[in-house]
């Protein structure tokens, strides 16, 4: 087992892969946060007139997020996330189609669910089958604009507004018009078809900020990652390092790693830069944080939202080396969640995806306080709420659901809260892996992370943690381990 020490930088989902998958290869981690608290995008917020612990949004899993799963289990939080055998459908018009598996294998698992879908006519539902099986006959690359693509393939506004959006939008937090047919398809065969549980939904049945919270920071204390929460940094030092220095004769492997993480940044580690080829001006030398503080590894993990990426590097690197200057041209797709709470019960369903209406998920998180029942809408690719103001969206929310579920009108809104990410994630917009770096960068020492990396997948939670695990594979190939991370795919 090789041993050294790393820093990740950002304690969201990739940056907390990361550090597991090399802290379970003997390496020494320290992850610094800038916030306080773990779990990045997927937090928690704590809501100040109540004290309670709220999501800033509903997050979901599948049965086809292995890694995201592999990663739960690792750090002993698994249990903390309950399945969801069924998917409710419902309309404005109060109907309710149930979306469960039949016992037959994939993909015939989920045929008569589709077709007991009350709000597609049966022509609808063979336009659908059609365009389900043309779509899984594309190349996995071919990434043209998915609208057109639709349309050439007998899809009319039906079923584009009532299959092909409410599955997209929601997963690729894009609409149909700028998405492109990759990630479409990966959708549909990885949640859909490959595998007779991959559209499993799971839902967390505690706040994120708990999910990550005591039971992995357990975890991680006690395979040597030291978790440093409020701690922002500032830049990543770049520099050439001197020729690597012998091991001092004697030495045991940890005794090495102790004696390069006393090291200040100033005066280089001594590392191992096993290959140093391609390196974009020199090795990372150290880190300065925030607080003017400097702190130096073996090597780092970058684990930070894309648009923080070019912040943290100095500029003429990121404007020579297209590996990181590329970055740039992802864009971002907005979410907005309303959280409610009411004085009562007004759902008999624990979620529903809303057919023809603004909010597109619901979820009924109960009675979270005594006499506070509650309840979280999401509207992904958010966009045509720009400009409303939190009141109107409320507003408008609220009424919708009085429709649907009419209990809802009767019951008193205790209070209420819009959130809205504007940067929530990457927009999978036709041809955007030509711009998503591999985890391995240039720069010898340094692995990039983060769900917006060349991950195979969309922005998603699994996205991030593939991302962790591959950037540690990085590390452990350059340290001259080979380490499989990343998990097989569901029916792989
Ligand atoms: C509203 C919303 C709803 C979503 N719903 C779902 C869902 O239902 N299912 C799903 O799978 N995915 C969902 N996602 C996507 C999912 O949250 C992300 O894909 C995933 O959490 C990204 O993880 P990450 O580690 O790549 O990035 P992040 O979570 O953004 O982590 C990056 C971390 O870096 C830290 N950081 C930034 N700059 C610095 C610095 N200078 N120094 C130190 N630290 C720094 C940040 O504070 C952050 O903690 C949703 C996202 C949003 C925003």
């Amino acid at each position: 087992m090789v041993t050294g020490t790393a820093v990740v930088v950002g304690g969201g989902l990739a940056g907390l892969a990361a550090a597991a998958g090399l802290a379970q290869h003997g390496f020494q981690v320290t992850v610094l946060e800038s916030r306080g608290r773990l779990g990045g995008r997927a937090g928690s917020f704590v809501d100040p007139t109540t004290g309670q612990m709220v999501d800033a949004c509903q997050h979901v899993s599948m049965g086809c997020c292995t890694n995201l799963a592999h990663f739960l289990r690792t750090v002993g939080v698994d249990h903390l996330l309950a399945p969801q055998p069924k998917l409710y459908f419902v309309t404005p018009d109060r109907r309710a189609s149930v979306f469960k598996a039949d016992p037959w294998p994939a993909p015939l698992h989920l045929g008569r669910a589709l077709m007991g879908a009350h709000y597609l006519t049966p022509l609808d539902k063979l336009r659908v089958g059609y365009g389900l099986v043309r779509m899984l006959a594309e190349h996995p690359d071919a990434d043209p604009p998915l609208l057109p693509w639709l349309r050439a393939h007998r899809q009319n506004d039906r079923t584009i507004e009532r299959f092909w959006a409410i599955v997209l939008t929601s997963a690729l937090n894009e609409t149909v018009d700028r998405v492109g047919l990759k990630y479409a398809r990966k959708v549909f065969r990885d949640g859909f078809v490959r595998h007779r549980d991959g559209f499993t939904v799971h839902v967390p049945t505690v706040p994120l900020g708990r999910l990550y919270g005591d039971e992995l920071c357990a975890w991680f204390a006690a395979h040597n990652v030291e978790v440093r929460e409020n701690a922002g940094v500032k830049r990543l030092i770049v520099g050439e390092p001197p020729p690597p220095s012998p091991l001092p004769e004697g030495k045991g492997e940890k005794e090495l790693s102790a004696h390069v993480a006393s090291n200040p940044a100033g005066s280089p580690t001594g590392s191992p830069f096993p290959d140093r080829r391609g390196d974009g001006g020199g090795g990372i030398r150290g880190i300065e944080l925030r607080d003017g503080s400097t702190l130096s590894a073996d090597w780092y993990v970058l684990a930070v939202p894309f648009d923080r990426v070019a912040d943290l590097l100095p500029e003429d690197l990121v404007a020579r080396e297209p590996y990181f200057g590329n970055v740039k041209n992802l864009t971002a797709s907005p979410i907005t969640s309303v959280h409610l709470w009411f004085d009562r019960a007004t759902m008999k369903l624990p979620h529903a995806v809303l057919i023809d209406c603004l909010g597109q998920w619901v979820f009924d998180r109960g009675e979270v306080a005594p006499g506070e029942f509650y309840l979280q809408v999401v509207v992904s690719a958010a966009r045509d709420l720009k400009g409303l103001g939190r009141d109107e969206i409320q507003r408008r929310i609220v009424e919708e659901l009085g429709r649907v579920f009419p209990p809802v009108s009767a019951a008193k809104l205790l209070r209420a809260k819009v959130v809205t990410e504007h940067t929530a994630t990457f927009s999978a917009v036709p041809g955007i892996d030509q711009w998503r770096p591999v985890q391995a960068s240039p720069i010898a020492n340094l692995a990039l992370a983060g769900d917006w990396t060349a991950t195979g997948w969309p922005a998603t939670m699994e996205g991030a943690v593939r991302s962790g695990y591959l950037a540690a594979e990085a590390i452990l190939t350059r340290a001259g381990q080979s380490a499989k991370l990343v998990q097989p795919d569901l029916g792989a």
